[in-house]
């Protein structure tokens, strides 16, 4: 950021600015990152300046992007990140493109802030009149011992937490003495003391060959009971909501039943709603450029238009209209008209 604005007031060439992309003559010109700039010890970076930021305006304005709150509700949030990167590379998130080798260097790499750090950036938080941080970690619970000191450390400090960003299925579970999974009480005990409302999980399918082949087989739907996860939150009062995709490119029609009989199956065991996304290529992930290479997506295409409700694939075995009008339909079969009302009308207020 400093390096852009020097370049801005023309104090160094922008070529020498670090993975920046820059119209020049017509045409994008991306720099590369340099290597020296990246922080494996997230201790090092700077504290943000918060206090240069009007948050009162983003109160007024503005929504997390998840939590419990009802439309209109006031709210006093911040973002708080403890860690950074993911141990996963899933070819459709932005982390699976963040490699050495690519233009913004190893950023996806999972590295975590100490104790007291996170700590240090709560209490600056604090004193700026925020009550509500909202966990941006993409793997928050990665280091579990790490991430239930915290949760216990943050509710110490006053504060509540809006939401976690990124809850892993695999984090939700421990293997009992014969290796086998079963729902984490520690876990979910400490969301729930910490002042969570509600948990998000990240299905997004039930084929074993597509995590496999997308997800990096993040979850195990063979071998973890989440019918059990699911009875186990809600007897810790929590509400429990899944994610779900549909329509990556080499996806067949059956591949895509499963997974909305997957969704189906977690409403029966209690799960209160069930979100259905049209799996999008967004540029810098390897999803692109793989589905450009494989003819099932058009380089010119803009991603302004690309949206979640959106089938944007072409020459799939299920037709895009096909998977727009299942992903549709599924998400109104399988929730109530209450929660469908209250999403339209976050989207609207926020
Ligand atoms: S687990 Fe989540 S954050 Fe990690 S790579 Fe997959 S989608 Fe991205």
């Amino acid at each position: 950021m400093v390096e852009i604005a020097e370049a801005v007031r023309g104090e160094r060439d922008w070529r020498d600015v670090s993975a920046i992309a820059k119209m020049h003559d017509g045409k994008i010109v991306e720099t590369r990152a340099d290597a020296s700039d990246f922080f494996w010890d997230l201790d090092e970076l700077p504290m943000p300046r918060w206090d240069l930021l009007s948050l009162k305006r983003y109160w007024n304005i503005a929504r997390p992007h998840g939590g419990h709150f009802k439309p209109g509700a006031e709210l006093r949030y911040a973002p708080l990140m403890t860690t950074r990167g993911c141990l996963f590379t899933c070819s459709y998130c932005h982390i699976a493109g963040e490699t050495e080798e690519s233009v913004f260097g190893a950023i996806g790499r999972f590295r975590l802030k100490s104790d007291e750090r996170a700590l240090r950036e709560l209490a600056v938080l604090k004193g700026l009149g925020v009550e509500q941080v909202y966990i941006e970690d993409d793997m928050f619970l990665g280091r579990k011992e790490r991430a239930l000191r915290l949760l216990r450390k943050i509710q110490e400090a006053g504060m509540s937490i809006s939401d976690v960003n990124g809850v892993n299925v695999v984090h939700m579970f421990r293997k009992d003495a014969l290796r086998r999974y079963e729902p984490d009480i520690d876990i979910i005990g400490a969301l729930k003391e910490a002042g969570f409302h509600e948990i998000v999980m990240a299905f997004e399918s039930a084929a074993p060959r597509v995590l496999r082949k997308y997800a990096t087989n993040k979850w195990d739907p063979e071998r973890m009971p989440i019918d059990r996860l699911i009875r186990a939150c809600k007897e810790y009062g929590l509400s429990i909501g899944g994610n779900y995709m549909l329509g990556y490119p080499d996806e067949t029609r059956r591949e895509m039943q499963q997974t909305i009989d997957l969704a189906r199956c977690h409403k029966e065991a209690g799960i209160d709603w069930v979100n259905f996304f049209s799996v999008m290529p967004l540029p810098g992930t390897p999803l692109f450029n793989e589905s450009v290479r494989d003819g099932y997506f058009s380089p010119n295409f803009n991603p302004d238009y690309m949206d979640w409700t959106k089938a944007v694939f072409k020459n799939t075995i299920v037709p895009p209209e096909e998977v727009a009008v299942l992903r549709k339909q599924a998400w109104e079969e399988w929730n109530s008209k209450e929660f469908r009302e209250n999403k339209v009308a976050m989207a609207v207020l926020a």
